[in-house]
C-alpha cells in the first residue's frame, strides 16, 4: 500500500493546483506529431478529478532532454482535444503575462507551463527555480511516475514550498508494483532479460530476496553461461561482470530461489532479418554466432513456470524483439503471461514497448508507464519524487 496522501485526501476546491505530469511523449522526427499519447491519456484521471472538484489547474512536465528545448505545444493541443476544453500553453514562465494568467485562473480552467527542461535549473533541482514553479500553485500534485526516480525541481524541489500529494497514476503504479513484489500471490516468478547484467544487478539482487523462481533471458544470459564455463561464441558478454554473475548464481542457491537459465537459443552471425538463423544449446554456440533469442525448449520451459505462477513480474525482453527473426521468445512469453491467471506486471521501457507491439497490453494486470522508475522500484530503491510527498 502507498502511505502517501493523494488528491482525494485534500480539499482542492477553488485552489490553484500545480500538477507535475509525465508528458514526455515520443514525437515524430519529421512531422513533430505525437506518436503515442499513452502518457497523456494516463494523466487524465487526475486532471479530470481536479476539474470535477473545481480546482484551478496548472500543469507542468518536461519533454525530451535538457538543451533540446522541445516545446510542449503538441501536448497542449492533444490535451485540449482529450479534455474537450482549451488548455493554454504558457510559453515563458518568467513573464508577467504568465503570472497574470495563472493568478486569475477561473475554477476548472487548465493551463500548461512550457517544458521544465528549457533550463538546466530543472535537473539541477535548483531551489530558486523550484520556488518559482511552486509560486504558480497553492497545492502540488505529483503524478509523473516516469520521473519519480529523479530529484528535479519540478518533482522534488517544489515539495519544499507547497503541501504535496500524489495523483492517481502514481498511486496506481506504486500499488501494482508494491503488491507484485512485496506482497505477491505466490509463487512469484520474475523474468529478467534485456541487454546487460550491469544494468540489472540491482534488480537481480533485490529480487533474490523476494521471488520463488527467477527466469533469465536476453543478452545477460551469456554472462551467466560464461560464468558456468559454457561456450558463447560472439554473444554479448560483460567480461567484468562474470564474477558478479557467478555470485548471483551462488546466492540463488543459498536462498533457495529456483534460478533458471535458457537451455537453448536462436543464434545468427548478425542482427538482421535476412540472416540465416540456427537453434543450439545455450552453452555450445559456434564461433562467429551470437545468441539473440531464447529457443523452443526454453519457451516451453518458461511457459510451464508462468502457468503455475501466482504473480509474474517481467523486466527486459528475452531476445532482440525489434527484429522479426528474434522476436518469437519475447512474443511467446508475453502471450503466456496474457493467457495466465496470474497477476502480471511489466516494468521497463523496452519490455512495455514489446507488450504494446504485440497488442497484449490490455491483457496484463499492469504495464508500467515509467521504464527507469519501475526498474528503480524493483531494485528496492526509494523514489525521491514520491518520498517527498506528505504521509497519510
Ligand atoms: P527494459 O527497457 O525493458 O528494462 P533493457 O533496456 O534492459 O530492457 O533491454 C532491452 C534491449 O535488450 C532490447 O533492445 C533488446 O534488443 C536487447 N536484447 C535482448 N536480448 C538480446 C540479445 N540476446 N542480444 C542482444 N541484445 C538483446
Ligand atoms: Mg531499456
Amino acid at each position: 500500500m502507498i502511505n502517501k496522501k493523494s488528491v482525494k485526501d485534500i480539499d482542492v476546491s477553488s485552489k490553484r493546483v500545480l500538477v507535475r505530469c509525465d508528458f514526455n511523449v515520443p514525437l515524430d522526427k519529421e512531422t513533430g506529431e505525437i506518436t503515442s499519447d499513452k502518457r497523456i491519456v494516463e494523466s487524465l484521471k487526475t486532471i479530470c478529478y481536479l476539474r470535477d472538484h473545481n480546482a484551478k489547474i496548472v500543469l507542468c512536465s518536461h519533454i525530451g532532454k535538457t538543451g533540446k528545448n522541445i516545446s510542449l505545444a503538441p501536448v497542449a493541443k492533444r490535451l485540449s482535444e482529450l479534455l474537450n476544453q482549451e488548455v493554454r500553453l504558457l510559453k515563458d514562465i518568467d513573464s508577467e503575462e504568465t503570472k497574470n494568467v495563472v493568478y486569475h485562473l477561473a475554477e476548472k480552467e487548465i493551463v500548461l507551463l512550457e517544458n521544465t527542461r528549457m533550463t538546466e535549473a530543472e535537473e539541477a533541482n535548483d531551489m530558486e527555480f523550484a520556488k518559482k514553479l511552486a509560486s504558480f500553485g497553492e497545492i502540488f500534485v505529483n503524478d509523473a511516475f516516469g520521473t519519480a526516480h529523479r530529484a528535479h525541481a519540478s518533482t522534488e524541489g517544489v515539495t519544499h514550498f507547497l503541501p504535496s500529494v500524489c495523483g492517481f497514476l502514481i498511486e496506481k503504479e506504486i500499488e501494482a508494483l508494491d503488491h507484485g513484489i512485496n506482497n505477491p500471490k505466490r509463487p512469484l516468478v520474475a523474468i529478467i532479460g534485456g541487454a546487460k547484467v550491469s544494468s540489472k544487478i540491482g534488480v537481480l539482487t533485490n529480487l533474490l530476496d523476494k521471488v520463488d523462481t527467477l527466469l533469465i533471458g536476453g543478452a545477460m544470459t551469456y554472462t551467466f553461461v560464461k560464468a558456468q564455463g559454457g561456450k558463447i561464441g560472439n554473444s554479448l558478454c560483460e567480461e567484468d561482470k562474470v564474477d558478479v554473475a557467478a555470485e548471483i548464481l551462488k546466492k540463488a542457491l543459498e536462498k533457495g530461489v529456483r534460478m533458471l537459465l535458457p537451455v537453448d537459443n536462436v543464434v545468427a552471425k548478425e542482427i538482421s532479418n535476412d540472416t540465416e538463423t540456427k537453434i543450439c544449446g545455450v552453452d555450445e554456440i559456434p564461433d562467429g554466432y551470437m545468441g539473440l533469442d531464447i529457443g523452443p525448449k526454453t519457451i516451453e520451459l518458461y511457459k510451464g513456470e508462468i502457468e503455475v505462477a501466482g504473480t509474474v513480474v517481467w523486466n527486459g525482453p528475452v531476445g532482440v524483439f525489434e527484429y522479426q527473426n528474434f522476436e518469437k521468445g519475447t512474443r511467446e512469453i508475453a502471450k503466456a503471461m496474457a493467457d495466465s491467471n496470474a497477476v502480471t506486471i511489466i516494468g521497463g521501457g523496452d519490455s512495455a514497448a514489446a507488450v504494446e507491439k504485440f497488442g497484449l497490453e490490455d491483457r496484463m494486470s499492469h504495464v508500467s508507464t515509467g521504464g527507469g522508475a519501475s526498474l528503480e522500484f524493483m531494485e528496492g530503491k526509494k523514489l525521491p519524487g514520491i518520498e517527498a510527498l506528505q504521509d497519510k
